[in-house]
This record gives structure tokens, C-alpha cells and sequence, in this order.
């Protein structure tokens, strides 16, 4: 033979070529599951890419294995698509038959598909690899049937005898080369080499067995390093299921290069803080340094340690409707993928390869099939998602908790943290945090209801390794006056609790071990913070007037009825921004419309007749978990189904916050306005909701205008003026979305910055066309409580600054020290700027 066998396959569904590590899925991104392509599906059949046999029709209908030249071709629609159990899907063929390249395989209904799956991305993987000498993938768009997807170069036959279709096949006895044995890495390696293949594989060792498929029941057999084992492997590719567990069990998994001697303490999971302090731990650099992160909310303080985590949330044993239970569940795992996959994507790009594996392993046990099917066991018989997942990883945790093996015990940690996270995303901080005196409190993040549930005489200050200075930890920290830094270094998990730590809101900081100088240092600072604060506060009821009497309205943000309350008495002339989402988050169902009515009213009555209470409808969207609205994740969230582009989807609940908010408008002088508007389009379409509805109420009308938050709606804002009543700009997203810069990332945090020039021409865009109609502009984004943009935003002709409450004084007395003259000039001086850091610049050298 001249040279080597080519297997040549079209393109199995037509659509645009997608390199298989772009796919979000580990499984198929790290290709666990064997090398291919994927396509972004743009047809709903699939079709056989060459002739073959099928060997398997996957039970949820999702997925296909075909046998050609001796190659296993899985076709896989879709991710997460095995968790619809068929729904949507339809079977066009069965395990046996032959079928020629073009055969229909499969139809799916993209619709139902897209809606409730993570994504349509089809992968078509060859997961023998070992018979593959070349891949040679093509790119760009492809026809199902026509054009070529990729040709294979087969390697030469391995000579291994082939197990008949359906035979039982049993390895000899094999000794576990892992030195440490079957811990949580090597057995989710097992796991991913296990899930290649369609046999039921099992392991055996002294007469018991566990699922090979499963990292749990393979760490529950207790095998460690040296011990021996055997395989049986029943299906249709049963021999080479056999034999590739068999070369992985032979292999020492725990030899990575970034291993030490000490391969143990490698895969110690990030959580487990019980270890000790940070310095103790494997030797990291730095780790009696100090840790950085992101300015959250600014001040300083000194406190002890106190981790925040969430396991002992009180749940409701019995759910409403299992498939509602079910769906929640699955949108929590889901998203706890998402969180992961973050958080691996930042480690490795911080060369933390041990802790991107541990959350590697997380993973792996997030979708372990045990813990799986059990969690919807206990759904179909009654239980909430979020009581059946408890008792789910629980038991789990505990099966491991008992072993012998002091490493496969370790695991169990392992299992609670993944399984705390999953509870964390369903039912978030419901139980009351008993917090001691004096607490730093640490948490990779903080669900508003935590922050809120927080005794704040207890609390000295706020630290999570997740968010940013924007994220809404951040703005809910900022209201109640606490210190916070957030994206600091995940090492802050792994501090022992009670550790004494400075924590330095202004500069993003932790101290783990501050010295006595340090914390006098502290003390100092404090005290010169509190006497400026008092001066503030003593002239807080006056109005902010510059110098050169021009009058500026200073006004609070807020999110819930007790901070309204807060609002007078720091000199608020009212709130020019309810964050609605607040009342809708930590709750198992939407606030119905008396309810929304009743919060409305009373933050109105708070705030007295005088004092304008602007409400935005519902901001939430891809990246905010509200279980009960199912919120399908999302690629890129920030540019997904979110703001007024998801109340548009859900008429139903937004007519209802609508007509709340109109019902309480009787109660004081209230505006509304939509977020992330890009379009005419929407803005209309949310407009007109609110005529239809206030016609049918019959009350008089209220301003409605909008957040500019999108570079659209400040480009186009002299045509939004001719409609809209008045426009708040958003500059936490806008600056996000005008510099392509996730406002949560804590690594593009410290260029994240809303004085960039770009955001000031958009302002100042913004400020033109509303001028034209006699708009007015109020700006209530984190930059308008930073007292370098004041001036600025007062020489761009902002008239109103809404503010996290405590901040509200320090604005006032800003904006008393400022002559608008001098403002537009410094305005000038700043749009022609390179970058935020020369605004700043401009700034320092004219106000100080
Ligand atoms: C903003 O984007 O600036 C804003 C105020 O809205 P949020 O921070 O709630 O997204
Ligand atoms: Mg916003």
C-alpha cells in the first residue's frame, strides 16, 4: 500500500466550522471525550457523514456513535442537551442499522433545543483516537451531506482482537500505578476515559465494584496506589473500553509536571482552610504577603478572619412541581460550570496549575452520575432542587467521609464544596449569618441577601474573591459603609479563621499578617477618615451648590425599603436609582404586583412627597441567578437576554412591576426608567406597556426615561430625547460595554476605568442631545461617588449624581468646592486625554 487510509467525512449538520477548545465544555474543550470538530449548528438534521454502522443511539436522543472502518464517530447535539431526556429530539435511526453518508440520523426542534439547553455547538469526535494517525479538520461554513467536515488518516490496525457486539469482556488483574491511588484526579481521569466509550464498565477490587464512569463510586472503592483491580467491561465497544481503562489504571495519573514530590498536596482542594494560614500553604510565593485585589468600597479596617460559606442555608424540604425543581437544579449545575470554568481560565492564565486542576476536578464531580441521579431521584419524589441536591452530595460526602483511606476521606471536601456551590447558586444566603465581633468576612462571593443579612456592628469589613468594584456586592457594601475589596487572590480562602488581617478598601488589599505599626498606621488613618466624615454630615442638609452658584442635585442608589430610609438623613434629595432586581433575588418566586406595590409605596412614603424616587424595572440577566425566572445560561450573559431586553420576553412580569410601580407613583413623586436600552425599538415597545397600562389603571402620568448604558443610546441620544423624559447614564456598564471590558473580571478591574475619555464623549454626546430637548441628565454609575469625576461630570453638564447613600456628604461637599467655570475647562482638558490616567492627571494638577 502507497500510503495510509483516509476516512473522509462530511459535514454531519450544516453550519459555520467551530474548533473544537472553543467549545464551552471541558469535556469537549480538553478533549476528554476524544479529537473532532464542532459546528454551530444552522439546519436541525443530522445526517451520517460517511457510511457506517450505528452502534448507539444515545437514550436522550441527543447523541449518536457510529462504527466506520473501525473508527467510533460519536455526533453529540448540542451541551447539557442529555439533561432534556429527549425532549425536542427525534431518533431518525437505531443501534444496528447501516446507513450511507446522508442518512438521516436525527432531527432536533432548535427552538425547544436552544431555549433550554447551554448551547446548540455540535461536536463530532472520534473518540479512538489511538487508530487515528492524522485529523484534518476543515474550517468556514459546511452543508450537511455536501461538503467535506474532516478527513481522517487512519493509523495502522493495532492488531488487538475486537470484541464481538455486546460481549462481556474481563481484564486480568491490574495494578494501580498511581502512587496515591484513586483520588479525585486520577479517578475523574478514569471517569472522562471511562465516558468514551457507550460499554457499562465497572471496577472491581475484593469483590466490590464501582461504576467507572463515576469519580465518586470510583473513590468510594478505596483503591490506592499499588493495589490491584480488574475491568469488566459489557457493550458493544466493550474490549477497547476495556483496554483503554486498563492502559489509564497502568498509567501514574498523578505525574504532571507541575507536580512535586508531594502530589497529595497538590490537589488539596482551594476551600479546605482548615489546612492553616496561607503560609503553610505548599509553599505558595507570596503567601505571607499582601494579597491583592480590586477597591471595592472604600476605607480601612483591622478584624479577624471569617469565612462565609453556605451549607447550612435553612431549604424547603418539598418543591412545587418537579420539573420546576428539576429545572432549577439543572440551571444551578449548569452555572456552577460556568463559575468553574472561570475560575480555571483565570488560574491558568496565573499559572496556578494545581488549583485549576482542583477546580478541573470539581467539575468532574459536578456531573458525576451518582450524586446526578440521585438529586433527581429525590426531585421526582417531592423534594425541592435545592433540599435534594443537599441530601444528594451529603450522603455522598459522607459514604467518602467514612473510608479508611485518609486522602479518599479528603475527597469528601471536595464533594461538599462543589456541593455548596450548586446550593449557594439555588437558594443563596437564606439562613442568617452568625458572624462574630470584629469580622473580616472572606467569601469567594456574596449573594446580596448575605450582605444584607450581615449584623454590620459585627462586621469591620467585606473581602470575596469573585466581582469587582462594580459587581453588586461591591455597590451593596458601598451603601451600608462597610470596607470591601473584591477579586483579590483566591489565597485568601485558605487563611485560617480568627487570623488577624488588615483590610484596605482604598488600595484593594489584604494583609494577612499585618505588623503592630501597621495597625497603628490603621488607626490613624481611621481617625482622620471619621473626622472628615463628621464635617461633611454636619452640613449635609444643605444644598451642593458650587461656588459659582450652580445647584446640583445629589441623590442616592438603593435597593431596598430600609435604605430609603436612610436617605434623608444624609442630606439625599431623593434616589435616582432603585435597583428593583434586589427585591426579586434570594426568594424561591417572584414578588406578584401587590407586593411590588406595597415595597414601592413605602420607600416612596420614606422618602416624603418632595423627593423624586426614580425606579428601574428589573435588571437582571445571564449573569445574575434568579432560579425561579430559569434563565438560560449564556456564552457571553453581558450581551445576552438581559435588562429591558428580558422583561420585553417575560411581558407577564413586567407588566406586573409596571403597574406596581405605577400604582405606588400616588405615593410620591415617582419616575421609571428601563435599563440597557440599545434601540428605538425597545424603548418604544417598554413605553408603550406603560401607556396601555397606566390607561388601564387611570393614573395620571409619571417621567419614564431611560439608563444609558450602551454606546447606542448615547450615540443616538438626541433621537431617544425627542421621547424620553430624561436619561440616568450608567457608567458601570457603559464603560464595560465602550472599552470591551467585563466589569466583573478582577484582572481588567484595575483598567476598567469610567473617567476613560471615550466614556466622557459618550456622555458628553449624551448631554448635547438632551439638552436639545430640554432633558435632563443625571449620572448614577460608581463614577458619580468618585470625587476625581466630579468636576468633570459637572463641566460636562450632568445636573443630578445618585450615589451609594454614604457617600452622599462627601459629594455634597465636593461639589461645594468646585466653580462650574473651572469645571467645563477641567471637561475640556479631559476629552482630549489619551486615557483614564491622564484624566485623572488633569484632575489632580486643577482641583487637588
Ligand atoms: C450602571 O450600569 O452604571 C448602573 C448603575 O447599573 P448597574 O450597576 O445596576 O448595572
Ligand atoms: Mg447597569
Amino acid at each position: 500500500m502507497s500510503g495510509r487510509r483516509v476516512l473522509t467525512l462530511v459535514a454531519p449538520i450544516s453550519g459555520i466550522v467551530v474548533p473544537l477548545d472553543q467549545v464551552p465544555d471541558p469535556v469537549f474543550a480538553q478533549r476528554l471525550a476524544g479529537d473532532g470538530v464542532s459546528i454551530d449548528p444552522l439546519s436541525d438534521q443530522v445526517v451520517a457523514p460517511c457510511d457506517a454502522e450505528v452502534r448507539q443511539v444515545h437514550r436522550a436522543g441527543h447523541a449518536v456513535t457510529l462504527d466506520a472502518l473501525g473508527l467510533e464517530i460519536v455526533i453529540h447535539v448540542g451541551l447539557d442537551t442529555v439533561q432534556l431526556k429527549g425532549e425536542g429530539f427525534q431518533p431518525l435511526a437505531k443501534a444496528g442499522d447501516r446507513v450511507r453518508a446522508g442518512d438521516p440520523l436525527l432531527r432536533f426542534d432548535a427552538d425547544v433545543v436552544a431555549r433550554r439547553a447551554r448551547s446548540l455547538l455540535t461536536e463530532v469526535v472520534i473518540t479512538n483516537m489511538d487508530r487515528v494517525a492524522a485529523l484534518r479538520p476543515r474550517s468556514g461554513t459546511v452543508v450537511a451531506g455536501r461538503d467535506v467536515l474532516l478527513e481522517i488518516e487512519l493509523a495502522a490496525p493495532a492488531g488487538a482482537p475486537e470484541a464481538r457486539s455486546g460481549e462481556a469482556v474481563t481484564t486480568p488483574p491490574i495494578v494501580v500505578a498511581s502512587r496515591t491511588g484513586l483520588h479525585a484526579r486520577p479517578a475523574a481521569m478514569l471517569a472522562a476515559t471511562a465516558r468514551r466509550f457507550s460499554s457499562d464498565l465497572r471496577l472491581v477490587k475484593d469483590g466490590r465494584e464501582a461504576n467507572a464512569r463515576s469519580v465518586v463510586s470510583i473513590m468510594a472503592l478505596e483503591v490506592g496506589g499499588g493495589d490491584t483491580v480488574t475491568v469488566v467491561a459489557r457493550g458493544a465497544d466493550a474490549a477497547a473500553a476495556a483496554a483503554a481503562v486498563t492502559e489509564t489504571l497502568a498509567t501514574d495519573l498523578d505525574a504532571t509536571p507541575a507536580d512535586g514530590a508531594d502530589s497529595a498536596a497538590a490537589t488539596r482542594p482551594a476551600a479546605a482552610s482548615s489546612a492553616g494560614p496561607a503560609a503553610a500553604h505548599r509553599g505558595a510565593p507570596a503567601a505571607a504577603g499582601v494579597l491583592r485585589g480590586v477597591a471595592a468600597s472604600p476605607g480601612v479596617a483591622v478584624g479577624r478572619v471569617f469565612h462565609v460559606r453556605h451549607d447550612d442555608a435553612v431549604v424547603e424540604e418539598r418543591g412545587a412541581d418537579p420539573e420546576q425543581e428539576q429545572r432549577a437544579l439543572d440551571a444551578a449545575i449548569a452555572a456552577a460550570h460556568l463559575q468553574l470554568e472561570a475560575l480555571q481560565q483565570r488560574l491558568a492564565v496565573e499559572a496556578d496549575a494545581d488549583r485549576a486542576a482542583i477546580f478541573g476536578a470539581h467539575q468532574e464531580l459536578l456531573e458525576d452520575p451518582e450524586v446526578l441521579e440521585r438529586a433527581a431521584a429525590h426531585v421526582r419524589s417531592g423534594a425541592s432542587a435545592a433540599h435534594a441536591w443537599r441530601q444528594a452530595y451529603t450522603s455522598q460526602a459522607e459514604r467518602l467521609q467514612g473510608l479508611d483511606n485518609a486522602l479518599l476521606r479528603g475527597r469528601a471536601t471536595d464533594l461538599r464544596d462543589i456541593g455548596r456551590r450548586v446550593m449557594h447558586l439555588l437558594v443563596g444566603g437564606d439562613a442568617p449569618l452568625e458572624v462574630p465581633p470584629e469580622s473580616i468576612v472572606v467569601a469567594e462571593d456574596l449573594t446580596p441577601s448575605d450582605t444584607a443579612s450581615l449584623d454590620r456592628t459585627r462586621v469591620r469589613g467585606l473581602c470575596t474573591t469573585m466581582g469587582s468594584a462594580t459587581s453588586h456586592v461591591a455597590i451593596l457594601a458601598r451603601g451600608l459603609g462597610i470596607p470591601a475589596v473584591a477579586g483579590v487572590d483566591p489565597r485568601v480562602l485558605d487563611i485560617a479563621p480568627g487570623t488577624r488581617v488588615i483590610l484596605d478598601g482604598d488600595r484593594g488589599t489584604l494583609d494577612p499578617s499585618p505588623s503592630a505599626a501597621d495597625e497603628a498606621r490603621v488607626a490613624e488613618r481611621q481617625g482622620a477618615d471619621e473626622r472628615r466624615q463628621r464635617g461633611e454630615l454636619a452640613v449635609a442638609m444643605e444644598p451642593a451648590t458650587t461656588r459659582d452658584g450652580h445647584r446640583v442635585e445629589v441623590v442616592a442608589n438603593i435597593g431596598a425599603v430600609k435604605e430609603a430610609e436612610r436617605v434623608p438623613a444624609v442630606g439625599g434629595e431623593g434616589v435616582g436609582l432603585l435597583r428593583t432586581e434586589f427585591l426579586f433575588m434570594d426568594r424561591r418566586t417572584a414578588p406578584d404586583e401587590d407586593e411590588q406595590t406595597r415595597s414601592y409605596e413605602a420607600i416612596a412614603r420614606a422618602l416624603g412627597p418632595d423627593r423624586i424616587l426614580v425606579i428601574r424595572t428589573l435588571d437582571v440577566g445571564g449573569d445574575k441567578p434568579i432560579p425561579y425566572l430559569s434563565l438560560a445560561a449564556e456564552a457571553n450573559p453581558f450581551l445576552g437576554e438581559r435588562g429591558v431586553r428580558l422583561t420585553l420576553a417575560r411581558p407577564e412580569l413586567f407588566r406586573a412591576q409596571v403597574r406596581a410601580i405605577l400604582r405606588a407613583s400616588a405615593a410620591g413623586k415617582v419616575a421609571m426608567m428601563f435599563p440597557m436600552i440599545a434601540t428605538l425599538a425597545e424603548w418604544r415597545a417598554a413605553r408603550e406597556l406603560v401607556e396601555r397600562e397606566r390607561l388601564a389603571l387611570g393614573v395620571p402620568p409619571i417621567p419614564v426615561g431611560i439608563m444609558v448604558e450602551t454606546a447606542a443610546a448615547a450615540l443616538i441620544a438626541d433621537r431617544f430625547a425627542r421621547e424620553a423624559d430624561f436619561f440616568s447614564i450608567g457608567t458601570n456598564d457603559l464603560t464595560q460595554y465602550t472599552l470591551a471590558m467585563d466589569r466583573t473580571n478582577p484582572r481588567l478591574a484595575p483598567q476598567v476605568d469610567a473617567l476613560h475619555p471615550a466614556v466622557l464623549r459618550l456622555i458628553e454626546r449624551t448631554v448635547a442631545g438632551a439638552r436639545a430637548h430640554k432633558r435632563w441628565v443625571g449620572v448614577c454609575g460608581a463614577l458619580a461617588g468618585d470625587p476625581q469625576a466630579v468636576p468633570v461630570l459637572l463641566g460636562l453638564g450632568v445636573g443630578e449624581l445618585s450615589t451609594d447613600i454614604p457617600l452622599v456628604p462627601a459629594v455634597k461637599a465636593r461639589v461645594r468646592s468646585l466653580s462650574l467655570a473651572e469645571c467645563q475647562a477641567t471637561a475640556r482638558e479631559a476629552l482630549d486625554a489619551g486615557d483614564g490616567a491622564e484624566v485623572r492627571a488633569i484632575v489632580a494638577r486643577r482641583h487637588g
